[in-house]
């Protein structure tokens, strides 16, 4: 008699499947951030955490009342798309890695002005973009162009 040739095989890889999900998104684990936090970039409260985000930085968390803050804080430390950076998911207020978001950047009241707000859900950010007159990308889309007006010379300035 022989054993089911396929029983040992697919044990182990439901195995490495649920060693993999637990894995996931439990790396460090989202830093959580209390309302009433200052922004490190402006400082003003975070108020409302739907438009926050989160930088792990050595160890230590530094906390944003928007994304255009994170980004500005960011940006210029080269850092704004990697895995320390953690955006809240409008829907539900809960950080998420940066990576896995969706970001629209639309005519909203996001707390600085900057019109920026973050989804899990990709058709929910593409909704804001076309009622809001925006767009919706990955945050790695729209950091070029945050980049590039931070660098940008003044108008009627020549290199
Ligand atoms: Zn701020």
């Amino acid at each position: 008699m022989r054993s089911h040739p396929f029983a040992l095989p697919s044990f182990v890889a439901l195995l490495g499947f649920a060693i993999a999900w637990a894995g996931c998104g439990n790396a460090g684990g989202a830093p959580r951030i209390e309302a009433g936090t200052p922004c490190v970039r402006c400082g003003m409260e975070t108020r409302d955490l739907r438009w926050a985000a989160a930088r792990r930085v050595d160890g230590r968390v530094r906390v944003y009342d928007s994304i255009e803050c994170a980004l500005k804080d960011a940006l210029p430390r080269g850092t704004a798309a990697g895995s320390e950076l953690y955006l809240a998911d409008f829907t539900t207020a809960a950080l998420h890695r940066s990576d896995s978001l969706w970001v629209v950047r639309a005519d909203i009241p996001s707390p600085m002005g900057g019109g920026y707000a973050a989804f899990l859900d990709r058709s929910a950010a593409e909704r804001v973009a076309l009622e809001r007159n925006g767009r919706a990308g990955r945050l790695a889309d729209f950091v070029a162009g945050e980049a590039a007006a931070m660098d940008a010379p003044a108008p009627g300035a020549r290199r």
